[in-house]
């Protein structure tokens, strides 16, 4: 059973290794204080409050490691609610790794990853989706993603939930103590309120679930598959995009064998694009499994950026942009290659209100991306919106709506009080497991062994 009755004092760098201008090395324990106080001369850091910091010297024997800066957090105010060291030294690996093993010998053991997340879970600090959140807020890389994170570190999500499950297990103990009375037919726990709760908290977990697509998309980017003919010029529009020599440019008509990624940020949200094989009837093998794959990608999408080549006939371009239309994903036509482009084809295809770009000039490439942002639609969200970003979490809302559901059906259909209480129970349960208030050992291995050491 993982858990924090007899904690050692756990050590680690919390800083990226390699060199650096500082490195900063973290104690978290009931003897963080104590082993560094052994090891460090300047003032005696067992005397000292709280939230100081003090500058000395680290020695083994009479060797000087490092001058350095000792940051002191005593418990349980603390990111750990341990007593918690952390010091700062030149970022060199070989002082950082000589004062990490001095720190074991004098008693320390080396944190596994997450560690540090995880006693600030098991001591209250943090509840298991804002430990979460820590990893994502580390991880996020466009300021949607840095958003949904610190949201949820900052608890709006949980507390939401947890401010339900409460309401809910009142009716879980009222229903129970029918069950004691079961032979006498009462009912405490008053079934028109018990269905109000219910639909309220549905509602609530409606709209979480929903706003998983959102807060996923924010938070791992937009899927854009950028599709079209071999030629038309897809490649060179992803290096416009990017701007910079990322997939292969070529005449050979069928060169993007493969799909191709990359990430870049547009208004703030993170966006994959998505160069694929050319959308053609082929014989190459290699290839006819890339245009497989393309019809996949597409269907993955949340939009599609279908380019256009103004060389073949007007006709022959709309019959393509129906094609696209059917697949009933957001799209946007782009005629590329407007450097080429006769004003009265231009006039012509203008009826598909499509952009008009030279990706190999690099004209039209901004309003191309403001095209993008108005038809992916995200609005911008506010530090209040709450987004579901987990996938852990989207599915216990929707293990909790099933058994609400049930509930639900149970107060119309009368069933008996123990088997409204099973289905009620199993709602807490999931409810529960999204906060951490019930867990295993698996889940929380799974959790925390994906974090990094020193976090
Ligand atoms: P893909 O097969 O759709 O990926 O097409 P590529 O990006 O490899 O481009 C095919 C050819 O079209 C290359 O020779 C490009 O230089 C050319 N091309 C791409 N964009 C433009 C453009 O805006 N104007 C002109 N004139 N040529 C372009």
């Amino acid at each position: 059973m993982i858990n924090n009755t007899n904690p050692d004092t756990i050590v680690a760098l919390a800083t990226p290794s390699g060199i650096g201008a500082i490195a900063v090395i973290r104690l978290s324990g009931p003897h963080a204080i104590g082993i560094t106080n052994r090891v460090f001369k300047s003032r005696d850091l067992e005397k000292q409050a709280s939230h100081t910091i003090h500058f000395g010297t680290i020695r083994e024997g009479e060797t000087i490691l490092d001058e350095v800066l000792v940051s002191l957090f005593i418990a349980p105010h603390s990111y750990t609610r341990e007593n918690v060291v952390e010091i700062s030294t030149h970022g060199s690996p070989y002082i950082i790794e000589s004062i990490i093993k001095l720190m074991i010998k004098e008693g320390a053991r080396a944190a596994k990853p997450g560690e540090f997340t995880l006693r600030a879970f098991l001591n209250g600090g943090l509840d298991l989706s804002q430990a979460e959140a820590v990893a994502d807020l580390i991880a996020s890389n466009s300021s949607a993603s840095h958003q949904v994170a610190m949201q949820q570190m900052r608890g709006g999500f949980s507390s939401e939930l947890k401010a339900l499950r409460e309401q809910l297990i009142n009716f879980a103990s009222l229903i129970e103590l029918e069950l004691d009375f079961s032979e006498e037919d009462v009912e405490f726990a008053n079934r028109d309120q018990l269905k109000q709760l219910i639909l309220q908290i549905t509602r609530v977990l409606t709209r979480l679930i929903r706003s998983f697509e959102q807060g996923n998309v924010m938070k791992n980017g937009v899927p854009v598959v950028i599709a079209g003919k071999p030629n038309v010029g897809k490649s060179t529009l992803l290096n416009a995009l990017l701007n910079e020599e990322r997939a292969i440019v070529s005449d050979i008509a069928g060169t993007t064998r493969d799909t191709i990624e990359d990430e870049m940020t547009i208004g703030g949200i993170l966006f994959r694009f998505i160069d694929t094989a050319g959308l053609r009837k082929t014989e190459d093998i290699i290839e006819a499994k890339g245009v497989e794959r393309t019809h996949e990608k597409m269907r993955q999408a949340k939009l599609i950026i279908y380019l256009v080549d103004p060389l073949q006939s007007t006709d022959t371009i709309k019959q393509q942009t129906e094609e696209v239309g059917q697949l009933h994903i957001p799209h946007v036509t782009v005629v590329n290659k407007s450097d080429l482009l006769s004003p009265q084809q231009q006039q012509e295809l203008a009826t598909l209100n499509p952009s008009f770009i030279s990706a190999k000039n690099k004209e039209g490439i901004d309003e191309l991306k403001d095209e993008i942002l108005r038809k992916v639609n995200l609005h911008k969200i506010s530090t209040d919106d709450v987004l579901v970003s987990n996938v852990r979490h989207v599915e216990a809302l929707q293990k909790t709506r099933d058994a609400l559901e049930r509930v639900l059906y149970g107060i119309d259909n009368p069933v008996t009080s123990d088997f409204l209480s099973m289905d009620i129970k199993q709602a807490l349960h999931y409810l529960g497991e999204i906060t951490g208030t019930v867990t295993t050992d698996d889940l929380l291995e799974n959790i925390f062994s994906k974090f990094c050491i020193g976090k």
